[in-house]
């Protein structure tokens, strides 16, 4: 893992009381992305790591007990009739359901149930499509409009610096010196993580039509890329899908998903989408006048 800020592009050595600058060597990361990579190090990942999940048990990484939250393991295993089964089981010791096993057929059905239960309606996915490609433009004049403000942090920092250096001038005392040398230095690594953000290339990799499309194929059916693709599609399929990894009890089989933002979104719009029809098919009836006599062609029964 990456825990050297040479990576991107910079040096710096503390022993040597060189503070972070930029190096003459071409950066492999930008400074934003090893500053995350520093946040993520210690953040538990959704799908388990390539050496410990196997292509027979896809879901091993991504499925925990219900019972105790934490992560199934899963083996082949010999039934009563001495066939060989996929299996997963909860390896947790004081876990009431430690060495349970569950069949991996058992499992494997119901996570198809759940994952074709994540496919929206194509109405719905174009409205979300719709939605996303306004926040899409929406963000490009955003990032315009945050290198002008970056600009101006960045001679708000030089102003800063410039007034130290002059009170770093005419100080005596050793202590103080000291400490705007630290302020100093401070503000000049503020100043390389600006700049940085600056002198990055803000258009995306790709193009919005190449995203869209990848987008609109994956969520009109992850169960589709997880029925066809190989396992590394399959980790990529939970890693979008899904917030956490998926409870899963003996008895009741799987717990409502944590489902990714974008599915989450899709939630909130199936809501409100139905909350609207709902009021709409009433609304007639609410604001029904006197009911006429003899044209009773309206299966909303009058309210009098
Ligand atoms: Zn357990």
């Amino acid at each position: 893992m990456i825990a050297r800020v040479i990576y991107a592009g910079y040096i710096e050595h503390d022993p040597w009381g060189v503070t972070r600058r930029k190096g003459h060597h071409e950066p492999i990361i930008s400074l934003a992305t090893f500053e995350k990579i520093q946040e993520r190090k210690n953040a538990r990942p959704i799908a388990a790591a390539k050496q410990n999940i196997h292509a027979d048990f896809p879901l091993r990484g991504a499925l925990s007990c219900a019972c105790c939250n934490q992560p199934m393991t899963a083996c082949w295993s010999r039934s009563g009739t001495g066939k060989r089964y996929p299996y997963y089981w909860c390896q947790t010791r004081d876990c009431s359901q430690y060495r349970k096993s569950i069949r991996a057929e058992k499992i494997d059905a119901g996570f198809e149930e759940l994952l074709k239960g994540l496919t929206p309606s194509q109405n719905l996915l174009s409205i979300v499509t719709s939605m996303l490609s306004d926040a899409w433009d929406q963000r490009a004049g955003q990032r315009d409009n945050g290198k002008a403000q970056i600009k101006r942090d960045i001679a708000q920092l030089d102003k800063q610096q410039d007034s130290l250096l002059e009170k770093l001038v005419d100080a005596t005392n050793a202590k103080v010196v000291t400490a705007y040398e630290s302020k100093i230095a401070k503000l000049e690594d503020e100043k390389l993580l600006l700049s940085d953000k600056l002198t990055q290339n803000s258009k995306p990799k790709y193009s919005k039509a190449e995203i869209f499309e990848l987008l609109k194929t994956f969520l009109s059916s992850p169960w589709n890329i997880w029925e066809k693709g190989n396992l590394l599609l399959r980790k990529n399929v939970l890693r979008l899908a899904l917030k956490e990894p998926l409870a899963y009890d003996r008895e009741n089989g799987f717990r409502t998903p944590q489902v990714s933002e974008i599915f989450e979104f899709f939630e909130i719009i199936t809501s409100k989408c139905e909350m609207v029809r709902v009021g709409r098919l009433e609304l007639p009836h609410l604001a029904a006048p006197e009911p006429k006599s003899g044209a009773s062609t309206n299966s909303a029964t009058p309210a009098t």
